[in-house]
Parts: structure tokens; sequence; C-alpha cells
């Protein structure tokens, strides 16, 4: 059950152009069920297919079935993470006739490959609500919102600054208000509601007015979660998040070494400071699991940069985090767009081109941009993950 946003922004930006528009949830269908479903729709006129570079090579094989059935319609693509893949969708032209690049919330609108599909533009977070009300959202078992975009750290490997800008956006509290009364209306009541802001809530002297909104809005048999920065985190906003019904807070530490997370992580600055920033990780971790909250930490293995003795370090701090901590490690993936990205070269390239082509999933080790041993970097993901 993918976070249905996306579809739902796209949705609403065609409605406002005076389109009328049907969404379609094909998930969990196979092909022919998933074709026959968009056959019996009243009119069809243009069909959007969301996408993202994990179901890029699929989702191609399916438009290939889909174009067998429908004849001649337009199709198009559009997805949060098309922004850094344009060189790829220019490539599949025969495939989709339009491709939404750059996809709101970074700029005004899908900016579309061929501009004679005119779509209005998109302001930041106009009418939230409307993001929704195309969709049966107690369908879903997880919904994704956002109460920021953007982040100003601008860390070379991160999408983020790519796909949302490095400015920070913030919604106003209203908006904020209004989409979660229509989320708690029409969502199922078990579900959980992620916000997925790189830096909740977008700035330090939001967190409480954002949290109260949190806290009159939503009941307590909603789970809620958060993502940020350990600096926008102290015992008293942990508190605070914890009256107001937090369940889990999840922070991207990345490097559990400190001369890697000085050397990588901006903001973070020596690698004096790199020690106090694992400590402080520890302290939270320690504050989130007191006040009720699960802390969920994140690693990034394999950066180019990283050698064994940093593996080991990270391997022995994710250990040393308290009991009760969820972790995830993730390999380095090289995102088109980003700095990391550029400095690879054809390794990037080609790294990326394998995951498009269905040669290697969105997660599974990309061994030939590391100079660490593939069997050493599957070890250390196995001793740092605890979900
Ligand atoms: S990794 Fe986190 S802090 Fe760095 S740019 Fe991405 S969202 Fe911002």
């Amino acid at each position: 059950m993918y976070p249905p946003h996306a579809v739902g922004i796209t949705a609403s930006l065609f409605e406002r152009a005076g389109w009328d528009v049907e969404c379609i949830d094909c998930t969990s269908l196979n092909t022919i069920d998933a074709i026959s479903q968009i056959l019996q729709t009243e009119t069809k006129h243009l069909i959007g297919i969301g996408t993202s570079p994990a179901s890029y090579h699929n989702d191609i094989s399916f438009v290939i079935k889909l174009r067998e059935s429908i004849g001649d319609i337009d199709i198009f693509s559009f997805g949060k993470g098309l922004g850094f893949l344009e060189k790829q969708f220019d490539l599949n032209q025969s495939v989709y006739q339009y491709t939404a690049f750059d996809f709101p919330p970074k700029s005004a609108l899908p900016r579309f490959s061929n501009s004679e599909l005119l779509v209005p533009e998109r302001t930041h977070f106009m009418g939230a609500v409307n993001d929704w009300d195309h969709l049966d959202i107690s369908e879903y078992s997880f919904l994704s919102v956002e109460a920021s975009t953007g982040c100003y750290y601008n860390c070379n490997w991160c999408p983020y600054p790519i796909t949302q800008g490095k400015k920070v956006h913030c919604k106003d509290l209203s908006t904020i208000r209004d989409e979660l009364l229509y989320i708690v209306q029409f969502a199922s009541p078990k579900s959980t509601i992620q916000f997925r802001d790189p830096l909740f809530p977008g700035s330090k002297e939001r967190v409480y007015p954002v949290l109260e909104i949190i806290k009159s809005c939503i009941p307590p048999s909603f789970r809620v979660g958060i993502e940020t920065r350990l600096e926008f985190l102290n015992e008293e906003v942990i508190s605070f998040a914890s009256s107001a019904n937090i369940t889990n807070i999840n922070l991207g530490i990345e490097f559990g070494d400190p001369k890697l997370l000085s050397d990588m992580k901006p903001g973070i600055g020596s690698v004096k400071s790199a020690l106090a920033y694992l400590e402080k990780t520890r302290n939270i971790s320690e504050l989130c699991l007191q006040y009720g909250i699960q802390p969920f930490v994140m690693f990034m293995l394999g950066i180019p940069g990283e050698s064994i003795a940093s593996l080991n370090n990270t391997i022995k701090f994710a250990q040393s985090l308290p009991d009760g901590v969820a972790i995830q490690a993730s390999f380095f993936i090289p995102i088109p767009g980003t700095q990391i990205f550029n400095d690879l070269g054809l390794l990037g390239e080609q790294a990326i081109d394998s995951i498009l082509k269905g040669h290697l999933k969105a997660g599974e080790l990309l061994s030939a941009i590391t100079e660490i041993p593939a069997n050493l970097l599957n070890d250390a993901k196995e001793l740092v993950q605890r979900l």
C-alpha cells in the first residue's frame, strides 16, 4: 500500500486545469486486472502512471502492455523521484508521451517534457486538503504528509535538496490543521500518519505550534511519526511530542564513525563535535524511549570514503545504542543530480542504470562503487540493523 500522496497532488492539479480525474490504485493488482480496471473507466483522454526509480522497470513493462489495450491515448509518468531521472525518461518518449519531472512542491508544478500539456502552476501547499480528496484514504494504513519541504544542509548524497530544494518552505498552520482534520475524518483510525519533512517542522520556532496542532487534531488511535535532525530535539521537545501522541521519531545519523561523520555530513563540524553528536544521538534515543516514543535511527553504509575502520566504528556505535531503538542500515546509492553522483561519473551512471533496468533492486548492494568487500558490507548491515 504505497503512500498515495503524489497521486493525490497530481490529480488535484489536473482538476484545477478543468480535467475530470479518476484515480485507480493498481498496486495490488496483476497486469491483466489492472488494465481491465483502467478500461472500465468511463472516458479516457490521458492516463497518468505514478512511478519511481525503484518501480521504473516494471512500470515500463506495464505501460507497454497497457498501450496494446488502450490504443491511441496519451500516457504520462509522474512521481516524486523523477526530477533526477530526466535523461533516462527522455529515452522513453515512445512509452510515455509526457513526463512530469519537477514534482511539486519543489517548484510550482510538474514540468512536463512536452509543453503542449498544460497544467496550472501550483504554489507551495495550496489547498492541501484537495491533495487527498481524490483518494479513498481509508484503504491506506500509511499516509505521508508534510509540514514543510526542503533542506538547507545539502548533504552531497541526499535527494531531498534536489527534489524539494535547499530553501525550506513551511505549510501554513491553518493548512496543516485543515489537512489533518480531513485525514482524521476519512482515514482508518488505526493508520499511521508520517510527517516526511526533512527537518520537521521546518524551523525550530514552529516545533510547539505544529505539535500543538497534531495534539488537538489527531486522536490517539492513530500512529504519528516525524522525521527530523537531532538539532531540533531536546528533552522539552520530546516530552511535548510525547504529550502530542507522537509515536516515532526518525533520525538519519548516517555514520557512527566520528571522522566520516565530520568529513561528510554538513553541520557537524570537527571530529570532536562529531563525537558529541553521536553522544547526543544516544541521549536523545534514551529520552525518546523514556517518554514512550520509538526512536528510529538510520545509517548509510558503503559511501565513497568509507573504510573498513569507519564501517567497524558504525557497527560498534549502532550496537551501543540502547535496547528498544529501531535501527535501519541502508547501502549507499548514488542519486542522479547529487554532487556525489557527479563525482562518481561513469560508475554512478552504471549503478543507476542497473537499478532502472531491473538488474538490481533499489536497496541491494552496488558493490562496484565501494572499495569495501561486499561480504563485509552485507555482514555490517546484518550487525547494524535492528527493526
Ligand atoms: S541527509 Fe538530511 S540533513 Fe542532509 S540534506 Fe538530506 S534531509 Fe537534509
